[in-house]
């Protein structure tokens, strides 16, 4: 009745169990949290900034790398992170409608983004899947951290819903150190 069953390779379906496995352990974390959930935290949030970093585990605690409550920040995480329109728009939202006044584009070493390029990742998966219809996807894969700041920056500062009064700073973070380096911007007569 199961046609596909057999094409799951037996890696695959131990990692879905794995993946189960950790959901149904969170649920069950879950009922114990929700007993002394701050009530409070159901009000509607008022952050002050919005940060744009990467999916990476390594940046998740933001409130002790920045030194900044969780109630102020209003985080958006991509892949990279890579500024997309989804991401333009969320920036939107945050600074028009929730009210946040500064735009921090955090970058970091290491990331897995720059193991790859979008056209070797396509053909991995292609190749792996068999199926290349959703190729060219678009992965956000970059080089340079520096590189993929500085274009971040131009991208959401060029972006006319975003207000000029708005601060945008892109930052890199050294996984290794813990240290945050602000990226400048290039100086307006200098080579693009
Ligand atoms: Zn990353």
């Amino acid at each position: 009745m199961r046609p596909h069953r057999g094409c799951i390779s037996p890696t695959y379906t131990a990692q879905m169990e794995i993946v189960m496995s950790l959901i149904d352990k969170a649920l069950k974390a879950n009922q114990a949290y929700a007993k002394k959930h701050d009530r409070k935290l159901g009000a509607r949030p008022t952050p002050k900034i919005a940060v744009v970093t990467c999916m990476d585990p390594r940046l998740s605690d933001l409130p002790g790398i920045l030194g900044l409550p969780h109630a102020d920040l209003d985080v958006i995480r991509t892949g990279g992170p890579a500024v997309t329109e989804d991401v333009l728009a969320e920036l939107v939202v945050s600074t028009r409608v929730l009210g946040t006044t500064e735009i921090m584009l955090l970058n970091h070493t290491g990331c897995g983004f720059t193991t790859f390029t979008d056209d070797e990742l396509n053909a991995k998966l292609t190749a792996l899947t068999g199926d290349g219809s959703p190729a060219p996807m678009r992965f956000f894969s970059y080089r340079d951290p520096e590189q993929n700041t500085r274009e971040q920056i131009k991208k959401v500062r060029s972006h006319p819903w975003i207000a000029k009064e708005v601060p945008v700073r892109g930052f890199i973070f050294d996984v290794e150190t813990g240290v945050i380096t602000e990226v400048r911007e290039i100086p307006k007569n200098a080579a693009a």
